[in-house]
């Protein structure tokens, strides 16, 4: 780190917890964003902020005025532009000594599989089911961690998946796709706007405990919040051993 660096992080490096090594590692890290909308736009600042070194950031969709009532990385001037290459903007001005990598693509299984292999933590901010099962996939085809969110009306939802660990489910394990999932969506439904930055912020902070390796993720827990009455509440949740995507693969693996 150069003079600016260290100043910049001063305050990070000043937690016990982190310092200049657990600083100088979340520079060198890769972070996978999926999805600049809600959760993705608190996730994405605060990650550029705290001085994620690469940050890849996937959207296919362009900025809405629907939009801005909620997803904080763009701008009224932005509309119509496409929401990775505006996140990335904002970003950059929040923290120019970092690396963006916008891709503007609805991406398939390989394309994603792709990224995530060069990702060393993922944050799951998409809106859709299939894409949440498609990174779970590749996240536990490649042990990469993944920090999944949800937001919808006043409930949020956070969970932390890492199949490195022997006693971590993936997502698969609490939501199999085999049965029919009724699926809400933002698009449609309400959301109440500082859910979103709750919840996205707290991907955040569990991305950059896992990439600067200091701290206890949230492994095996889904939270849940209730922003009406702004209550939290934990279940554990088991692998389960017969998972089709987790079981049976090598723990404690690297590739
Ligand atoms: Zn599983």
């Amino acid at each position: 780190m150069n003079d600016e660096q260290l100043l910049r992080y001063s305050r990070h490096i000043l937690l016990d917890e982190i310092g200049v090594e657990a600083q100088q590692r979340l520079l060198d890290s890769t972070a996978l964003i999926v999805g600049a909308g809600g959760l993705g736009s608190p996730a994405g600042l605060y990650l550029a902020a705290a001085g994620i070194g690469r940050i890849i950031l996937v959207d296919d969709d362009a900025v809405d005025l629907t939009n801005l009532q909620r997803q904080i990385l763009h701008r009224q001037d932005r509309i119509g532009e496409a929401k990775a290459e505006s996140g990335r903007r904002t970003m950059l001005e929040l923290n120019p000594g970092i690396r963006i990598e916008p891709v503007v693509e609805r991406v398939d299984e390989d394309r994603l599989a792709a990224l995530v292999r060069r990702a060393d933590v993922v944050l799951d901010c998409c809106d859709n089911f299939p894409t949440r099962q498609a990174v779970n996939r590749a996240c536990v085809r490649f042990a990469v961690p993944l920090v999944s969110g949800a937001a919808i009306r006043f409930d949020g939802q956070l969970a932390v998946y890492d199949t490195r660990r022997a006693d971590s489910p993936c997502y698969h394990c609490l939501f199999p796709d085999g049965k029919e999932v009724e699926e809400v969506r933002c698009a449609t439904m309400g959301v109440f706007a500082p859910l979103t930055g709750i919840i996205g912020t707290a991907q955040a902070a569990e991305a950059l405990k896992l990439a600067g390796g200091f701290g206890e993720p949230a492994i095996g827990r889904l939270l849940l919040l209730d922003a009406l009455r702004m209550h939290w509440h934990e279940i554990r949740v088991p692998r389960d051993p017969g998972c089709a995507v987790c079981a049976g693969r090598d723990r404690n693996a690297t590739g």
